[in-house]
């Protein structure tokens, strides 16, 4: 057989393949992407990029500007509603859809690599859900989105050495007259020892007040001589 039937063969059998099996854009829907592509160009190219990871004082870094002491920060997009950003976060938070979270992570880690001001990161720190949280939904998004950006930047990742715990009855009460009151649940840091010394990129999905971040970098802040940088997919103004 030559090779001209042998492609043929190849595309007939792929056609055929498509038509069971539809290859969809997982942000538009329509199928003329190539078959190891989540996303067509069109929604590659319509993708919002910040680019605030190239910039000091960028309005992400604003946001911790007098409640937690960061190096750097950073949100790779721009979420709007009933936006390109919004249909991709929710696949992959609501809907099962790990690889758009961790193709999305490749994508922030490039901007990160790119940029001098994350440079130092030793660690990539997933912001925890609660346990049954995380049981319900079978994973953690922001720890899918740091296998993303470690798949591009070598960081490696520590799950599970920040955990999230419901406030105890008397925990509230205590914390009622605090200004973290709305942040429900609080986090602990187990084995110190690993993140001593050490800078810190915490990451989540989407940032909008920061309160749940800021309450998270504080207890990663209380580890000795740790530094804190933090990144997010994407950012929704207030
Ligand atoms: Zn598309």
């Amino acid at each position: 057989m030559n090779t001209f039937s042998m492609n043929s063969l190849k595309t007939i059998f792929s056609d055929t393949l498509h038509l069971f099996y539809p290859h969809l854009c997982n942000g538009c829907g329509s199928d003329i992407l190539d078959e190891n592509n989540l996303l067509c160009l069109q929604c590659i190219n319509n993708l919002p990029h910040s680019n605030f990871a190239q910039h000091a004082n960028n309005p992400i870094e604003k946001i911790f500007w007098g409640r937690i002491p960061i190096t750097a920060a950073h949100a790779e997009f721009y979420f709007a509603k009933e936006s390109l950003v919004q249909t991709l976060i929710h696949q992959l938070k609501y809907k099962n859809n790990k690889e758009i979270g961790f193709y999305l992570g490749e994508v922030m880690g490039r901007s990160l690599l790119n940029s001098n001001r994350f440079q130092q990161i030793d660690y990539l720190v997933p912001l925890p859900l609660y346990p049954d949280k995380e049981r319900k939904r079978g994973y953690n998004q922001a720890a899918i989105i740091c296998n993303g950006i470690s798949e591009t930047t070598t960081i490696p990742v520590l799950n599970n050495y920040v955990i999230r715990q419901r406030f105890t009855e008397t925990q509230t009460r205590k914390h009622r007259t605090e200004r973290w009151e709305n942040v429900e649940g609080s986090f602990i840091v187990k084995n110190k020892e690993r993140l001593m010394g050490k800078h810190i990129l915490l990451v989540d999905d989407v940032i909008t007040t920061g309160a749940t971040l800021e309450s998270c970098g504080q207890a990663v802040l209380q580890v000795e001589g740790t530094t804190l940088s933090i990144a997010t997919l994407a950012f929704a103004a207030k």
